[in-house]
């Protein structure tokens, strides 16, 4: 059983990388892919606590945003972690979703809802990369909201008038930035409209252009007619139609390997990096 894209607590999961790995070895899975917001500061303590069963497929869920501001999440997976303009971009994305917090931050307050930067950082395990379940996580400790889906569906989804944006650079970019590392590019959910504006199907063309080597096909924001148009798309481009849980520990509804990826679809991938970084023990 295949997982390829999962959180930890060093983004917006709340397991810590080792929690997630013997939770990935208690389930069954053969695979997993720990894919953090734009960081790789969980690949060390994920490998410390692999056991032999599972395989480790190191990666990051990098933002990216189009020309015309919709946001894109692409997994970029096995790539070099001392590629510098990969690390570059990751870390100036880190930085800008500070400055974009404290901006939410003002709205709400402007808006008489009461909550502090520190409230929100104290959400944050050390060094993590800052995000919006975070901000829900601090509205839950003051009572503001009972849940983290009750903070997104009332306060903090995309559509709302407290939504800020960050800046991230184009699919295009990170694709290219992911293949220069020689790693693969897999593009998470992209029809997931639960979320937003998502990309329309024509701009798969130039991302396939760019070197888009996978689409995250299976994944519970997409409806059944969704995935079928994306295997369809999958198979016109010839690229890999990956499956996956997204899974964020106590954070989200999502249960490790609720959809998975096909050991075939995993070797075309994995033939697709520059070199063998599966992680084994
Ligand atoms: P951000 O990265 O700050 O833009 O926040 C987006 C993240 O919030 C997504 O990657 C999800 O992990 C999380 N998220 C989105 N919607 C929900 C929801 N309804 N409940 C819990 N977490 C969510
Ligand atoms: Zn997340
Ligand atoms: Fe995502
Ligand atoms: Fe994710």
């Amino acid at each position: 059983m295949i997982d390829l894209h999962t959180h930890s607590n060093v983004s917006d999961g709340t397991d810590t990388p080792g929690e997630l790995i013997n939770k990935a070895l208690a389930t069954g899975l053969t695979k997993i892919a720990l894919t953090d917001h734009d960081t790789i500061a969980g690949w060390d303590e994920a490998t410390l606590y692999l056991r032999p069963g599972l395989d480790l497929i190191l990666g990051s869920e990098i933002s990216c945003q189009t020309e015309d501001g919709i946001s894109v999440h692409m997994l970029g997976l096995l790539f070099d972690p001392n590629n510098k303009e990969l690390s570059e971009v990751l870390s100036t994305t880190r930085d800008n979703r500070i400055g974009r917090m404290e901006k939410i931050i003002n709205r709400l307050n402007e808006a008489g809802i009461s909550i502090t930067m520190e409230e929100v950082l104290a959400q944050l395990s050390d060094g993590a990369t800052l995000g919006r379940p975070h901000l829900a996580d601090a509205l839950v400790a003051k009572k503001v909201v009972k849940d983290r889906e009750e903070a997104f569906a009332e306060l903090l989804h995309n559509n709302s008038k407290y939504y800020i944006s960050h800046y991230s650079p184009t699919p295009e970019a990170v694709i290219k930035l992911i293949k220069g590392a020689g790693g693969v590019a897999v593009i998470a959910h992209p029809l997931a409209s639960l979320r937003g504006r998502t990309v329309s199907v024509a701009s798969f063309d130039s991302m396939v252009k760019a070197g888009l080597d996978g689409i995250e096909v299976s994944h519970r924001d997409h409806t059944l007619e969704q995935q079928e148009l994306l295997a369809k798309i999958v198979k016109e481009f010839n690229i890999v139609a990956t499956g996956s849980s997204d899974y964020h520990g106590n954070g989200k509804l999502n249960q490790l390997g609720e959809f998975t990826t096909s050991q075939e679809a995993f070797e075309i991938l994995e033939a697709k990096a520059d070199a063998r970084r599966v992680v084994r023990k």
